[in-house]
C-alpha cells in the first residue's frame, strides 16, 4: 500500500507497461505464447507466468504480480490511507524514531463471502492453519521478525472464528470486494479491543484481491457489530485465494511458495526455477505488517544503462522502479527476503547507526544489516530537504538524503545465489526521500536486453574494493572488505 495516491497510480502504470509487448521465442514468457512444460513458472519483471493448458495446447498464462497474484495486476485499495493516519512516532531531526510497540497484538478474522462455491470452503485454511503460518513460534514469520528486529519485536495474537459475510466477493464487472464502495458490518463474536492490529483474511475461490494495510479514518465505513471501527485502528486486508484458473490449473495463495529463477542473466529463462522456504501468504503478510508498523513506502531502485546513477543523468537514462530492490521484503524480495537497516532505523529496531553531516568526512566499518554486532547503517540526512518541510510533514517524513549499508552473506533469508552473495562484497547505497528508499546502482552494468524488451539490472549494485562513488552530493572512497566480512570505507558529504 502506498502513502499517496499518485505513487499508487504511478506504480499501477509501471505494472501495466511492464507486460511483455511483443511475440518472441517460446522460452520467453508472453501471455498466450506457446510453452513446452505444463505448470512451468517463469518470472519476468516481477510478473509470474505459468505454463497452462488451453484449447490450442500449452500457453503462458497472464503475468501476475507476486504480491497480489490476481488475474489482472491491479492492487485494490479497500480504503484510502491518509498519510497522517499511519502510526509513526515523532522523530526530531537526527534523533532516533521510537521503537514500535512490542509485544504487538494481532486479531485475525477469516471472512467468507456469499458467492464462494460450497465445495470450495472445505479447501480454505482453518484457524489453526493460519495460526501455524503466522503465530507459531517456529514459523517462518516469527523467526524472520525475531532476526530482523534483533529480538526487539514480538508478534502475538489470535485467530478468531471465521465470519460469513452476506455479500459477494466478486462483483459482476469482475472487481473484487471493496469496503469503501460497499460499506460492511462484520459480526465478530468476540472483542477486538486491546489488539493493535485487526487483520481480515477474505477467502475466495475465484479471484484474489490485493493485500493492503489501512486504518478506518476518513472514507472507510467499516463497522463491527454495528459500530464504526475507531479511526486509529490499524487493519490489514490479507486475502487468500484457493481455486482453479480458467484452464483448470489449481492455485493456492496460502500454500504455494514463491518461485524465482536460479539467477538473473540473459540465459535465465533456460535455467531452473527455485522454490522459497516460505509461502506467498507469509511474505505478503510480512510486507504488509511492516507498512502497518510505520514504513509506508517500498524498497525501490534507481539504475541507469551502464552509468552510475546521479540526479544529473538525462532522464532518458534513468530507470526508476518501485519494488525494484530484489533483496528486500519491501521491494520485490525476489532473491532475498531481507530488511534494509534503513527500515530497521525507521521502525526503531536498532540504534547501531553512524551519521555523516554536511562538510564531514568520516571512515566507518559496517557489519551487514542482519548482524547482531557493530554498526549496520550510515545516515546522511539532507538538512535543506528537512527544512523545506512543514511541521506536519516533519512528523511523517524524515531521512531525505542517503543511507549506506552492507547486505548479508549466508543469510537464511537469502537465495544464496552467486550474484546475491556477490552483492555483500562491498557497500550498497540508497537514496532516501520522504520515507521511501531507492537502491542506487553504484557499480553500473548495462540494462538487460530481452526479446520482449529491457529490464533494469539490480543484480549487481554493490560498490566493491577499488571502486569509488561520487554523485556531487556524497563521495565514497577506500572501500575495503575485511576478513570478517565487515566493510570499511570513507564517506564525505559535500552538499
Ligand atoms: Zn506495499
Amino acid at each position: 500500500m502506498k502513502r499517496t495516491q499518485s505513487i499508487l497510480l504511478l506504480s499501477l502504470l509501471i505494472f501495466v507497461t511492464q507486460l511483455p509487448a511483443s511475440t518472441s521465442i517460446a522460452a520467453t514468457p508472453k501471455t498466450g505464447a506457446k510453452c513446452s512444460k505444463m505448470k512451468q513458472v517463469q518470472v519476468v519483471n516481477g510478473l509470474r507466468y505459468t505454463c497452462i493448458k488451453s484449447a490450442g495446447g500449452l500457453v503462458w498464462s497472464k503475468g501476475v504480480t507476486f504480491r497480489t497474484a490476481t488475474s489482472t495486476p491491479t492492487p485494490t485499495s479497500i480504503c484510502e490511507i491518509p498519510p497522517t493516519s499511519v502510526k509513526i512516532s515523532k522523530p526530531k531531526i537526527a534523533s532516533l524514531p521510537k521503537r514500535v510497540k512490542s509485544p504487538y497484538r494481532v486479531a485475525i478474522v477469516p471472512l467468507l463471502f456469499k458467492d464462494t462455491a460450497s465445495d470450495a470452503i472445505a479447501k480454505f485454511p482453518t484457524g489453526l492453519d493460519i495460526q501455524r503460518q503466522i503465530l507459531d513460534k517456529d514459523s517462518f514469520v516469527q523467526s524472520w521478525l525475531t532476526d530482523q528486529s534483533f529480538g526487539s519485536f514480538v508478534l502475538v495474537g489470535k485467530v478468531f472464528d471465521a465470519v460469513s459475510i452476506n455479500q459477494n466477493f466478486l462483483y459482476p464487472n469482475g472487481e473484487t470486494f471493496k469496503n469503501d464502495k460497499d460499506p460492511i458490518d462484520i459480526k465478530i463474536s468476540e472483542s477486538y479491543q486491546g489488539y493493535d492490529l485487526l487483520m481480515f483474511v477474505p477467502m475466495n475461490d475465484k479471484r484474489l484481491g490485493g493485500a493492503n494495510a489501512f486504518t478506518n479514518a476518513h472514507k472507510c465505513n467499516l463497522r463491527i457489530n454495528g459500530n464504526l471501527v475507531p479511526a486509529t485502528q490499524q487493519m490489514l486486508w490479507m486475502p487468500i485465494r484457493i481455486g482453479s484458473d480458467e484452464f483448470g490449473n489449481s492455485q493456492n495463495s496460502f500454500l504455494d511458495q514463491e518461485e524465482t529463477y536460479t539467477r538473473a542473466t540473459e540465459k535465465e529463462f533456460e535455467e531452473k526455477t527455485r522454490k522459497t522456504s516460505y509461502t506467498y501468504f507469509q511474505s505478503t503478510f510480512l510486507h504488509e505488517l511492516i507498512h502497518t508498523l510505520g514504513y509506508g513506502a517500498h524498497a525501490n531502485s534507481r539504475t541507469a544503462d551502464g552509468k552510475v546513477y546521479t540526479e544529473s543523468l538525462p532522464s532518458s537514462e534513468k530507470i526508476e522502479k518501485e519494488y525494484g530492490n530484489l533483496f528486500d521484503v519491501m521491494g520485490s524480495g525476489e532473491y532475498m527476503l531481507g530488511l534494509s537497516s534503513y527500515i530497521k532505523y525507521v521502525l526503531g529496531w536498532s540504534d547501531r547507526f553512524g551519521n555523516v553531516a554536511f562538510g564531514e568526512t568520516k571512515t566507518f566499518t559496517l557489519s551487514h544489516n542482519e548482524s547482531k554486532q557493530g554498526l549496520i547503517g550510515i545516515r546522511m540526512v539532507n538538512s535543506d530537504y528537512q527544512e523545506a518541510l512543514s511541521p506536519d510533514e516533519k512528523l511523517i517524513f524524515w531521512g531525505g538524503g542517503y543511507w549506506i549499508e552492507v547486505l548479508p552473506k549466508n543469510s537464511k533469508y537469502s537465495s544464496r545465489l552467486d550474484f546475491v552473495e556477490a552483492n555483500s562484497e562491498g557497500i550498497v547505497i540508497h537514496q532516501t526521500e520522504a520515507i521511501s528508499a531507492w537502491l542506487l546502482d553504484a557499480s553500473p552494468n548495462p540494462i538487460r536486453k530481452y526479446n520482449w524488451g529491457t529490464a533494469p539490472d539490480t543484480s549487481d549494485v554493490v560498490l566493491r574494493e577499488g571502486q569509488s562513488f561520487n554523485d556531487g552530493t556524497i563521495s565514497i572512497t577506500n572501500v575495503k572488505v575485511q576478513s570478517t566480512g565487515q566493510v570499511t570505507f570513507t564517506v564525505s558529504k559535500q552538499k
